[in-house]
């Protein structure tokens, strides 16, 4: 029987997309980013500029659409894309969740909001071990729905503990609260008595990050096949990409189909036809990039001559929304060095600079040393005569694409004009993927010969308006998520696997 006052449905999750190459995401790096528990979820989700995961404010307004419900808020959780997660914090986060759905008394379900390609210091697949753990706490009986991202590495053990798991269908990712609102959706029908069917296949391809795009290539044409073929037996058709940087034996491109019903078979027709496409054009999973002297070439013509279009580089080997440290100077230095004319430049990652120029104040010219803090492997120190032209408080909330609509901190920042080239440096990791982190700083991105941004992909549906997909350069230089894999030293990466290996084979397991 119904309960009047609506379903009791928990609401719990973590996020992390973790690449093994980065330093450790720390408890800190968590609470400096989303660290909600209890009402303070739900608070966040009703408030007008929610913070990131977007999926939680999807999810509470399609429940709050349905009709009467009791919300069990527990604990949601995420950082910025970062090395490995402290291991004991997880599980801190995994037992913390364990006792609140023991406490919880009866619940009609269960929403998890996951990214999936999570590694932590110790475990390749704590996000199995969540999913696994809440299956466990509340019993086979009430329906699990999971979101994750569509660079999740899912496990067996992750879509078998659960009724559904539902991933984006777009990159860059902007249908976060829309893919929440489906998992509601299937959570009420499961509610009210139907019954799920997955079929599950992971192909032996790692996919550059680069080849991962929803709006034309390899992959789109996945995902625009799998929305095609939904239909009444087709509850969802879910087609992963996955982060080859978590470096895990469950890495691979991974097609998820779930049916309405017990009959494994409509499910599992749709999940092979799709591999088998995803197999046919497995070649075309390549990393095709523009190398750092020709960008420099482009950039100094448009920069000199106005006759040729703005073009928009993307420093995609240093992308903060993939383990990046925001910080490399490949590119500012050679761009520098060939004195490139309207140019903006960002976001550089430098607490210590940005504190400088916050205490030197406006108009004030100063010999800046970006990574003065110290030198990393990628992080290489670069001088430059700077004047400061503006100061933000680094807080404001996002206008475009993957950051619309939500709270965007990313601390003290400011505006450096090295003659030619304007850098904004920012406080905390972020990548740059709406046109706001130079906005803000009264940086028009309209006058601009050409603009540089640390993100590999997500910019694309924040610049959208000032860039056609033909003026976007993705440059090749060194970094923690350059695209080229054969620069890693992977370890436990399913090999062979395409694009690392030749010989990697594959059959359809049904
Ligand atoms: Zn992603």
């Amino acid at each position: 029987m119904p309960n009047p006052a609506g379903p009791r449905i928990a609401i719990l999750g973590l996020h992390l997309e973790a690449n093994a190459f980065a330093p450790m995401t720390t408890a800190a790096d968590f609470r400096e980013r989303s660290f909600l528990a209890g009402d303070a979820i739900m608070k966040n989700a009703r408030s007008a500029a929610p913070i990131w995961p977007m999926e939680v404010p999807g999810f509470v307004a399609a429940m709050d659409r349905m009709g009467p419900w009791r919300p069990v808020p527990i604990l949601v959780a995420g950082a910025e894309p970062g090395g490995p997660a402290d291991h004991r914090f997880i599980q801190d986060c995994l037992k913390r969740m364990h006792g609140a759905l023991k406490a919880a008394g009866k619940l009609d379900a269960v929403y998890i909001t996951n990214h999936g390609a999570m590694i932590t210091t110790e475990d390749p697949d704590p996000d199995g071990e969540l999913y696994a753990m809440v299956r466990a706490a509340i019993g086979t009986e009430v329906p699990i729905a999971a979101t994750v991202d569509l660079h999740c590495n899912p496990s067996r053990r992750m879509v078998d503990s659960v009724d559904v798991l539902i991933g984006y269908i777009t990159n860059p990712h902007v249908d976060m609260r829309e893919r929440a609102a489906e998992a509601a959706h299937a959570l009420k029908e499961m509610m009210g008595g139907v019954k799920t069917s997955t079929a599950f296949i992971k192909l032996p391809i790692v996919a550059p990050t680069v080849t991962q795009l929803t709006a034309a290539g390899p992959y789109a044409e996945l995902i625009a096949l799998g929305q095609k073929r939904l239909a009444p037996e087709i509850m969802n058709v879910t087609v992963l990409g996955g982060f080859a940087f978590s470096d895990t034996p469950k890495n691979g491109l991974s097609i998820i189909v779930t049916a309405r019903g017990a009959n494994p078979t409509p499910a599992r027709k749709l999940a092979r036809e799709i591999a088998e496409l995803a197999w046919a054009n497995r070649q075309r999973f390549r990393a095709k990039l523009t190398a750092l002297d020709d960008a420099v070439k482009m950039a100094k013509q448009t920069g000199g001559d106005p006759k040729y279009p703005a073009l928009i580089f993307a420093d995609v080997a240093d992308n903060p929304g993939g383990g990046g440290g925001g910080n490399t100077t490949w590119l500012l230095k050679a761009l520098h060095d060939a004195m490139v004319q309207g140019m903006l430049f960002g976001v550089f990652i430098d607490a210590a600079l940005a504190r400088q120029a916050h205490k030197l104040g406006i108009d004030a010219r100063f010999d800046a040393t970006f990574n003065g803090a110290g030198e990393t492997d990628y992080a290489k120190r670069f001088r430059a005569q700077a004047r400061v032209t503006a100061l933000h408080d680094g807080r404001f909330v996002g206008r475009r694409g993957i950051f619309k609509g939500g709270t965007v901190e990313f601390g003290p920042s400011a505006a450096l004009d090295l003659g030619g080239i304007s850098v904004v440096v920012g406080t905390q990791r972020q990548q740059c993927a709406d046109p706001v982190f130079f906005e803000r700083l009264g940086l028009d991105i309209g006058k601009a010969r050409g603009v540089v941004v640390k993100s590999r992909g997500h910019f694309r549906a924040g610049f959208d308006e000032f860039f056609t997909p033909d003026r976007v350069i993705e440059v090749d230089c060194p970094g923690l998520t350059s695209p080229v894999l054969s620069r890693f030293p992977f370890k436990r990466l399913p090999r062979p696997s395409i694009p690392l290996d030749d010989d990697a084979v594959w059959a359809p397991p049904f």
